[in-house]
């Protein structure tokens, strides 16, 4: 599950939530990991 506060600014970076919100910002030309969203799959 993901790990998220109340607030929305922790980010687990592995749930389909934050996939997705990284996804987007990718697609925007933004590293995920700079704007405090790291990517942690699950290898
Ligand atoms: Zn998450």
């Amino acid at each position: 599950m993901g790990r998220h506060d109340g607030t929305g600014r922790v980010n687990c970076g592995r749930c389909e939530k934050c996939l997705r919100t990284a996804g987007g910002l990718l697609l925007a030309g933004i590293d995920p990991t700079v704007v405090g969203l790291p990517i942690q799959p699950d290898a």
